[in-house]
């Protein structure tokens, strides 16, 4: 029936309760209710639509109508979680084999992370496999990080990504070599030793360069000079043959593999090495020989497809299904690998968990939770879109799921002590919030929360005095209080800290609890040290 049929079939019936007049506010609920995906403004534009053509029937067409849809029953129910996964019809024949091939040059971030949940998403589905790759053959501009394996590791086991198998690039160099030497010697690759303006100039001419010609024998003796590391970096490039009118200058004999003289790399398997393959090359191969079927990468690749496919074809080789995806950004955080990079070198962070970061290791510190995140991301599908992650959204979802472990408990950054005159001779002592009180004046009667009323009778700077007035719940400000509080230290999303002292039954807690302090919001207990309690922010 649809989105508009709905929304009419509401019309009408709340037509017949108002005398003819349905109104769109009923309308928008129902339709809201049935489709919760559907935006406001959408929304209301069909609650509108519908209620006039409800409102414009007369009488007896209205009953007519009306009485069709009793018929049909009222009640429906929101229709099934859409499937935003397509499904691989060709997964009946082959087997799902996907891969994440991050460049470890930086930390494993929301950005990448769709790409890295999506692959093991179809390989589960698919009783199939999941591979981890490191394209790490850039040792010169795109270098890995220390201990990237594990940092990566640790994070997608964190979200239940764990890999099948584990490969890295630079493990490999020696397959590249072998293949680049077959390429070379079939002529389906040269060694260019111009001037790399001179090339430019000529290819976007569509010209081919000399070097293109020189014959195959030739090309193989100098590789193999170039693995000896007799070939200086910058003078000799190996190139890919393709159609050299291809209408994207970038795809016309693309680069496979160059030169680096001192390369920096973390794998000791790869020191000492001078020829290193592109990532278009290497992973071009390894999709191929570790019997990759299906693809799962951002959108800035699609061109790689059309580049590798030349060396696939000369190979005869099948190319593996791709989908290829958009970005993602998430206003108000960093989401950018080398940007998160400089920033943690220039001190501007203090580490790859700093909330301000996009990473994973930092949603995981504040205290998101791994299905929040995945539910995010498998909500936006499979598509090319750029999406934006709404914050919103996280926060609804994550708040949802720890509220049930979080518990609920005072904090005060500043406290003050109340001292409560509870009967003739009977006094009492609590810990109030001093910023909360200065509000209040002398006369002025509050609810301390689930316990009962005092009337403030005097107020100085570090304490105030107060009477017992009852117990029953009235219409009064509700304050929070203490009898003995902890000193805690919170690491806000900014990553500002506050201090503070919270309800000493903090001090029952363990790393890893949950808490939601009045006036500020969930928190996560990240680390006790020397008895104080360090917590990290997680949102409101
Ligand atoms: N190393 C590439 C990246 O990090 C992977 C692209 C691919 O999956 O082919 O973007």
């Amino acid at each position: 029936m649809g989105i508009e049929g709905d929304a009419y079939r509401y019309a009408v019936k709340n037509a017949i309760l108002h005398n003819g007049k349905a109104s769109s506010g009923a309308i928008v609920g129902k339709i809201k209710a049935l489709y919760p995906k559907l935006d406001i403004k959408k929304t209301m534009e069909i609650a509108l639509e519908a209620v006039k053509k409800a409102n414009s029937l007369d009488e007896n067409e209205l009953k007519k109508e009306f009485e069709k849809f009793e018929k049909q029953g009222w009640e429906l129910k929101p229709k099934e979680k859409e499937e935003k996964l397509p499904l691989l019809e060709w997964a009946k024949k082959e087997k799902v084999v996907t891969r994440y091939a991050p460049n470890p040059n930086g930390p494993f971030h929301l950005g990448n992370a769709r790409t890295a949940v999506l692959s093991k998403e179809y390989a589960k589905r698919h009783d199939g496999k999941f591979i981890l790759r490191f394209d790490d053959t850039d040792p010169k501009v795109k270098k890995p990080i220390a201990n990237a394996e594990r940092i990566f590791k640790e994070d997608l086991h964190w979200l239940d990504c764990d890999p099948d198998e584990t490969f890295f690039a630079s493990d490999r160099l020696d397959i590249y070599y072998s293949y680049l030497k077959t390429t070379l010697q079939k002529g389906f690759a040269y060694i260019c030793q111009c001037k790399s303006e001179e090339w430019r100039e000529k290819i976007k001419k569509k010209q081919a360069c000399p070097c293109r010609e020189i014959k195959a024998r030739e090309q193989v003796k100098l590789f193999d000079k170039m693995l000896k590391g007799e070939v200086k970096e910058g003078t000799a490039v190996i190139r890919i043959k393709t159609n050299l009118e291809h209408k994207d200058p970038s795809t016309r004999d693309w680069w496979a593999a160059k030169i680096v003289d001192k390369a920096i790399h973390t794998n000791p398997n790869a020191i000492g090495k001078h020829v290193w393959p592109s990532y278009n090359f290497a992973s071009a191969i390894d999709d191929h020989l570790l019997k990759v079927t299906l693809v799962i990468r951002g959108q800035e690749h699609e061109q790689n497809k059309t580049k590798q496919e030349f060396l696939y074809k000369y190979l005869g080789w099948k190319y593996p299904h791709c989908f290829h995806i958009g970005r993602i950004s998430l206003p108000g955080l960093m989401l950018s690998t080398s940007k998160i990079k400089e920033g943690i070198e220039k001190g501007q962070y203090s580490g790859w968990d700093d909330p301000r970061l996009g990473t994973i290791r930092a949603f995981r510190r504040r205290g998101f939770k791994p299905e929040v995140l995945k539910e995010a991301l498998f909500d936006l599908g499979v598509n090319t879109n750029d999406s934006v992650v709404q914050w919103a959204k996280l926060i609804d979802l994550n708040k949802k799921l720890i509220e049930p472990e979080s518990e609920r408990m005072a904090f005060f950054e500043e406290p003050l002590q109340l001292d409560i005159h509870l009967a003739p001779g009977q006094m009492g002592k609590l810990l109030v919030n001093k910023k909360a009180f200065e509000k209040f004046k002398k006369g002025n009667v509050v609810r301390l929360r689930q316990l009962f009323n005092v009337k403030i009778t005097k107020k100085d700077p570090l304490q105030v005095f107060a009477d017992f007035v009852g117990t029953a719940k009235v219409n009064k400000p509700i304050v929070g209080w203490f009898r003995e509080g902890k000193d805690v230290e919170i690491v806000m999303d900014d990553d500002s800290k506050k201090l503070g002292i919270a309800d000493n039954k903090i001090a029952g807690k363990e790393k890893g609890d949950r808490v939601y302090f009045d006036g500020l919001g969930f928190c996560i207990i990240d680390a006790i040290e020397e008895g104080k309690i360090m917590l990290r922010f997680t949102h409101k």
